[in-house]
């Protein structure tokens, strides 16, 4: 894959998700983590788990999410920088306010405010604050409700006063408590500074909210037909774009006043909308169960593709340092051993320049299944880049990897590689590290280490074994 390709699979992740064709949506995600590692461009990456995570929370495969924020962190940890950090906070509030769990939101919400206002992220801050307003109202804690809704405002005033939406955010929140409480004249003032602003017909979410709100300030001084008036207004706002669930909460309270008013001619015609609405969404949930089953048979092929090097079809890269780093955790609480043997092809770039870089490939694909007919069941195997593979071997002592390291250099040593009229025989160098002596406690300290060694290897001539540098 080129960077441009890359590039453009990219633009066409967020094209599709905005279509809304998020089965699609996934796969180019994969191709996207298949591009990224091929090229590692870890900005591609990152940003292919974070839109996987996004897409999964669409269509409510809520612990598809958060695997990609898991695979998406520990990319971004190493790789990526603060802004990640915020954006997967971002992503992970979202999942656990789907998922109800208030206490866990208000962790996430915490980390958000502080990340936010070191990053100077003012709007990000606000959005949080916002939210920490909804989780105590969902709580009945107004009083914690208005302190949050105030901090907002707070950071709206000293850093960002020209920002419409944030304003609109933080009064609607306000105003909600005000109702909540029963304050129904500061209520009023802000609910009708909002609807009578021009810029209101810009936020369609916003403005269905405000109206929502001024429907709650009627209903509970019982003006009834005034309160049905603003949840039809705030209806028509909501069916333009599509959240089903806002729009069935509205028209619960529609039927419900209809009840009230004793207005069974609009109750008649209310309540059917509601069953209209009921049924749409039954089929919208089938669809979407259909896909989340669809999209989860596909995952196992596309995960394996992302993990897997193109040329040979053993591990690639990311991969092992994926797996060695979790490996290498466990074994450090364990005080378990690893091996980690690199092996490095002898004057490759002699053999591309000699005999055409296709037949470089053979060469590369020969000694990468020639090692792995030797492998044991739990040995984890795969080609690191160029003519370079790296074996890691759990539960193994340096004498275990160093005898393999043996084992593999004679192999190769006896291997003729033939294709078409041509036949070459190679040599390999190896550098053996373990977890013990070298203290290593991820990936790159044991590669570092066995690096070191291959490298020593080379030097004294090729064609061996270093395990002691
Ligand atoms: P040394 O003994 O020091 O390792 O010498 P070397 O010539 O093997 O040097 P090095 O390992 O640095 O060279 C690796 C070469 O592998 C460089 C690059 O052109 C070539 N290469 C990288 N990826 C591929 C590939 O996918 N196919 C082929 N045919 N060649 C590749
Ligand atoms: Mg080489």
């Amino acid at each position: 894959m080129t960077v441009e390709e890359l590039n453009m699979l990219e633009q066409k992740v967020i094209d599709l998700r905005n279509q809304g064709k998020y089965k699609e949506t996934v796969e180019n995600c994969y191709n996207c983590l298949q591009g990224g590692i091929e090229l590692k461009n870890y900005r591609a990456i990152i940003n292919a788990h974070l839109n996987l995570a996004k897409t999964f929370y669409y269509i409510g495969n809520i612990s598809a999410a958060f695997n990609s924020l898991a695979s998406h962190e520990e990319v971004y940890k190493k790789h990526g920088d603060k802004t990640d950090e915020l954006n997967s906070y971002k992503m992970m509030f979202l999942l656990y306010e789907y998922n109800r769990n208030l206490e866990k939101s208000k962790i996430v919400l915490d980390n958000t405010i502080d990340l936010g206002e070191k990053l100077k992220d003012y709007i990000t801050v606000i959005d949080a604050y916002s939210n920490y307003c909804n989780v105590y109202i969902l709580e009945g804690d107004y009083k914690k409700a208005l302190e949050m809704a105030n901090k907002g405002l707070s950071i709206f005033d000293d850093y960002v006063p020209y920002d419409k939406l944030s304003n609109i955010k933080v009064k609607l929140n306000i105003a909600n408590i005000y109702i909540s409480n029963k304050n129904f004249s500061s209520s009023k003032v802000i609910i009708d500074e909002i609807i009578n602003s021009e810029s209101i017909n810009l936020y369609v979410k916003e403005k269905a909210k405000c109206y929502d709100l001024q429907g709650n300030w009627y209903y509970y001084q019982n003006l009834y037909k005034e309160a049905f008036q603003s949840y039809s207004n705030a209806k028509d706002i909501i069916e333009r774009y599509n959240d089903f669930n806002f729009l069935k909460h509205i028209q619960e309270k529609r039927c419900n006043l209809c009840e009230m008013m004793d207005n069974t001619k609009m109750g008649f015609k209310v309540q059917k909308e509601y069953i209209t609405l009921l049924n749409e969404q039954n089929i919208r949930e089938l669809d979407t169960l259909a896909l989340n089953l669809e999209i989860n048979r596909s995952i196992d092929s596309l995960e394996k593709r992302a993990n897997t090097d193109y040329l040979t079809g053993v591990y690639n890269r990311f991969y092992i340092e994926k797996t060695t780093n979790e490996w290498l955790m466990n074994a450090y609480e364990k005080n378990e051993s690893i091996v980690c043997i690199l092996i490095d092809i002898d004057c490759f770039k002699r053999i591309n320049d000699n005999y055409g870089h296709l037949f470089g490939d053979e060469v590369i694909k020969q000694v990468s299944r020639a090692c792995s007919s030797i492998l044991r069941k739990d040995d984890l195997f795969g080609r690191y880049g160029g003519d370079e593979f790296v074996i890691v071997m759990k539960g193994a002592v340096l004498e275990n990897g160093t005898k393999k390291a043996h084992k593999i250099l004679e192999l190769i040593r006896d291997l003729v590689i033939k294709k078409d009229d041509k036949s070459v025989s190679v040599t390999i160098s190896i550098g053996v590290a373990d977890n013990i002596t070298s203290k290593a406690k991820q990936f790159k300290e044991i590669f570092n280490i066995a690096d070191i060694r291959l490298y020593h290897a080379k030097n004294r001539g090729r064609n061996q074994i270093c395990i002691d540098v």
